[in-house]
């Protein structure tokens, strides 16, 4: 029985301005953590896998100070700390490394999967990180995959640690069969609360092999062959996509799921590649979106009309400035990302207001400059620059807090614009 749905349905595709918008390209000193920050979110994600970060110790403050708050258990990271050597010690460096993994496992039997995550110290750089995760997957106990990615802050940005780890897995899925029937992969770290909502929608809908990568535990790599679809879940996974493409599989093209339009046309381009009548979809659907509408409702009126200034950080900017302007009624003054992949953001740019300014890369003096002359009312920013723009007595937002707290589907769209809310709320308070 179809159900009929007080909110019209956008579809995946339906809502496109124009996708040519003018960006502003710098390259200059850019203020981003490095990839090693993925791992915080990835080991509570993958919960029988373990990050071992070679690396100095450097690496190993940046991660005690990020992650330790969050620690309740023991962790599912570590740091093996390689000290200035010469290349005449790269020998002993490598059976120390073995040396160190052997102990882990030993010690640590829960472990299934363990990544070698390198580091940008030139020290490290010259251990071949590669080539150790093949050897010591020939001396481990059976039941352990040893990966290797690099989460080096040269050239990169913080997400894009989940890319290369995600990247790092594609080679270690399981192919799957060209006559093997159609499966839905959503590609993306997800909060355990999201998957499982998401796969109760996918379920309704009828689409019933939906698979998540990364997976929770290492048992389930999901195989991935020609008949497999997939959804971004995060709009950073370039290298991750370019990878799962060799081995067959077909990108389902979709804005991201945030807020109630992003997440309609997410679930909506699934339910076109399935087959799913309209009927079905706005009855799977309706509910999420009416209760997320009603949600979004008290915070529409702290949010309207405020403008908003993004520096270049997570790579998530653009699908957020797309729903804070459009659900939440906000003026964007200038949309950084630290990379613009216009092939994946193709639908979020074309549903961005034509007077958007998009910026890739930065000159952070540059866009200091900019962003003190516009005084938004809010400014997304790293958290270098949060103190000094606070000083300036603007507000701000930390852009790793929405990496960190579960933001995409129907029942988070609150939660994602209360994390806007909260920082003028608070400006407010301090202001009586
Ligand atoms: S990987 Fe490089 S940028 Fe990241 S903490 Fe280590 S030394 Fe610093």
């Amino acid at each position: 029985m179809a159900v009929t749905a007080p909110f019209s349905t956008p579809s995946a595709t339906a809502p496109k301005g124009c996708t040519d918008l003018p960006v502003i390209r710098e390259r200059g000193q850019r203020e981003v953590f490095c990839g090693l920050t993925g791992i915080i979110w990835l080991h509570r994600r993958i919960q029988d896998a373990f990050f071992l970060i070679i690396g100095s110790r450097t690496c190993a403050h940046l991660m005690q100070s990020a992650a330790g708050v969050m620690i309740f258990a023991e962790p599912r990271f570590g740091t093996a700390v390689i000290d200035d050597r010469d290349l005449a010690g790269l020998a002993d460096a490598n059976e120390e490394l073995d040396k160190v993994v052997n102990q882990l496992l030993d010690r640590r039997p829960e472990i299934k999967l363990l990544f070698l995550v390198g580091s940008c110290p030139s020290e490290v750089i010259k251990l071949d990180l590669h080539r150790a995760a093949e050897r010591l997957n020939g001396q481990v106990r059976p039941g352990v995959r040893i990966l290797n990615y690099s989460g080096s802050g040269i050239e990169t940005t913080f997400t894009q640690g989940e890319d290369a780890c995600l990247a790092a897995m594609v080679p270690a899925l399981p192919q799957a069969e060209a006559e093997a029937p159609a499966s839905l992969l959503v590609v993306g770290a997800l909060a355990d609360v999201v998957e499982d909502q998401f796969r109760r929608l996918f379920g309704q809908m009828g689409i019933d092999r939906v698979d998540f990568l990364p997976p929770r535990s290492a048992a389930d790599l999901p195989a991935v062959g020609p008949n497999t679809r997939y959804l971004l879940a995060q709009p950073f996974l370039g290298d991750t996509a370019r990878l799962l493409e060799d081995r067959g599989a077909v990108r389902l093209a979709a804005p991201f799921p945030l807020g109630v339009e992003g997440t309609t046309a997410w679930l909506k381009a699934a339910a076109d590649a399935f087959g799913v009548s309209q009927d079905t979809f706005e009855a799977v659907t309706a509910r999420g979106r009416e209760r997320a509408h009603r949600s979004l409702e008290r915070y529409r009126g702290q949010l309207a009309g405020k403008s908003l200034f993004f520096f270049p950080d997570s790579q998530l900017e653009i699908p957020l400035a797309r729903f804070l302007a459009r659900e939440m009624d906000m003026t964007l003054t200038e949309v950084g990302t630290p990379y613009l992949h216009r092939s994946h953001l193709a639908e979020e740019i074309g549903m961005l207001p034509e007077s958007t300014q998009l910026s890739e890369g930065q000159d952070v003096d540059k866009q200091l400059d900019r962003c003190l002359a516009a005084r938004p009312d809010i400014t997304v920013c790293g958290l270098g620059l949060a103190n000094p723009l606070e000083a300036e007595g603007l507000t701000t937002k930390w852009s790793i807090e929405l990496v960190f707290t579960p933001i995409q589907g129907y029942d988070q769209a609150a939660d994602l614009a209360d994390l806007f809310a909260r920082p003028l709320v608070r400006r407010t308070k301090l202001r009586v």
